[in-house]
């Protein structure tokens, strides 16, 4: 790989900042948000729910996962 193959490899495509790629790892952005709020059924079984959606419609209750980027991710 040729020094400009390696700084394209690592560049951050023009729709995301470096910001909202930080937390996305392989479980996306969600678990590691201030917004979220982990609800567990009775069965076990455990959803993100997505408090923005509360008062922002562009966010959905339960995205479904994994985001991997979001204007509203707030470490
Ligand atoms: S604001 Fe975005 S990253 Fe945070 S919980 Fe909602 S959908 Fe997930």
């Amino acid at each position: 790989m040729s020094g400009t193959d390696r700084s394209r490899a690592n560049a951050v495509p023009p729709d995301e900042t470096p910001g909202q790629r930080a937390g996305a790892g392989p479980r996306g952005l969600c678990p590691e948000c201030g917004h979220v709020r982990i609800v567990r059924s009775p069965k076990g079984s455990t959803f993100l729910l997505c408090r923005l959606s509360e008062r922002d419609a562009r966010f959905s209750k339960y995205p479904p996962q994994p985001v991997r980027v979001c204007p509203g991710y707030e470490p």
